[in-house]
């Protein structure tokens, strides 16, 4: 095999992870399984994908991680917290464990252009795997111990109690919100859900918009996601959102949605949740195999996007692995996060040139940051 691709995964709920299903990051994929054989309290026991060894195995040295905490309204049937100051406790306890990964040395938090060349070249002059060979002088900088980076965001704006609130995030390294989640949103209607973007979303948007915070535009319903690109005119990505003429469902994109997206100097990232990639799944009852499953499935997602775009600079990689499911859910051949090393060579017999390549695994999303944050 060729020497592992850098990657920048732009979605990924590790506090979740590690706050409500008790997986801590710093395990082997193996640990965790075997501490959770038996359990029965989340779909997904057993069949985590996602942990810090195998982001470094795979070389997923950057990735944007989210907060995300929940407002369900009064004997409604998604489960949420009961106000939004409890969605915002939630957050904040999830803020408390990055920090603590970051006193750990296992992360470090990218808020800035600086820091962001910074970590990259911690990454690209480091060796590509942790091969063996002995680092003589700096034992820390071997690759299994770099810091993974993370640029926070937050998935469902329920939790932001008032405008002060996003403020607050703002100083506290939150740098990109997804308004809406499943259902309907205090500030924007998500997915499944009907009806136009709120005055108070209007709000919310404007004011991200002024601290300079990336809208991401995933999980918004249609209405919605119009109504945002009217008002906003700041840097705005779909952090994990593939295409609805490949997987109908209105959790992903029409063509229009992509197009504006493109238009907008946006990128999409590619989530690996089976869902979001075949027609028909069921939910809790579909099998990878019933669709013979593939990460190379993907693959048809990207062509669809860059035909759309004539270029290959609005695709990126957002996987939403351990998104509240496991690798029941997921292609047949991607059962850790470190499997995503197999893209390149797909994409590569598609035709898609290194650089092609490059860009979509991380540096469309990279150069993004980097105009974004100039
Ligand atoms: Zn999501």
């Amino acid at each position: 095999m060729s020497d592992p691709v850098f990657i920048f995964d732009v979605h990924l709920d590790l506090s979740m992870n590690a706050l409500e299903w008790n997986r801590d990051q710093r395990w082997s994929l193996e640990r965790i399984r075997r501490w959770e054989s038996g359990m029965k309290d989340k779909v997904d026991r057993g069949q985590n994908t996602v942990c810090f060894p195998e982001m470094r195995r795979g070389r997923v040295g950057l990735c944007v991680a989210t907060q995300i905490g929940r407002h369900s309204p009064y004997f409604h049937k998604l489960p949420g917290w009961s106000s939004p100051e409890q969605a915002w406790a939630q957050t904040q306890g999830q803020l408390a464990w990055y920090r603590a990964m970051e006193e750990a040395g296992e992360m470090v938090s990218i808020r800035t252009r600086a820091q962001l060349d910074k970590h990259l070249d911690l990454w690209f002059q480091a060796p590509p795997q942790d091969d063996g060979t002995p680092y003589v002088k700096e034992s820390r900088k071997k690759p299994g111990n770099l810091p993974i980076g993370f640029v926070l965001s937050l998935e469902g704006a329920d939790s932001i109690v008032t405008l002060k609130h996003l403020e607050r995030s703002y100083a506290d390294g939150l740098r990109a919100i997804g308004p809406a989640h499943y259902g309907p949103g205090v500030y924007a209607h998500g997915t499944d859900a009907t009806g136009p973007l709120p005055a108070k979303g209007r709000d919310l948007i404007k004011e991200m918009q002024r601290l300079g915070i990336i809208l991401d535009v995933t999980h918004l319903n249609d209405e919605c996601f119009w109504d945002a690109l009217e008002i906003y005119d700041g840097p705005l990505w779909a952090s994990h959102q593939n295409c609805r003429a490949l997987a109908p469902w209105n959790r992903q994109f029409a063509d229009d949605q992509i197009k504006a997206v493109i238009e907008r100097g946006g990128i999409l990232g590619m989530a690996f949740d089976a869902i979001m990639m075949v027609p028909g799944w069921v939910h809790h009852k579909s099998k990878p195999a019933d669709f013979n499953l593939k990460i190379e499935r993907i693959c048809d997602h990207i062509d669809h996007i860059c035909q759309m775009a004539g270029n290959a600079k609005h695709v990126g990689i957002g996987t939403d692995l351990d998104g509240g499911y496991g690798y029941e859910q997921t292609p047949m051949d991607l059962k850790s996060i470190a499997d995503l090393q197999t893209l390149p060579g797909l994409l590569k017999q598609r035709g898609y040139t290194q650089v092609d390549i490059e860009g979509i695994m991380w540096r469309n999303f990279v150069d993004f940051l980097r105009r974004t944050w100039e």
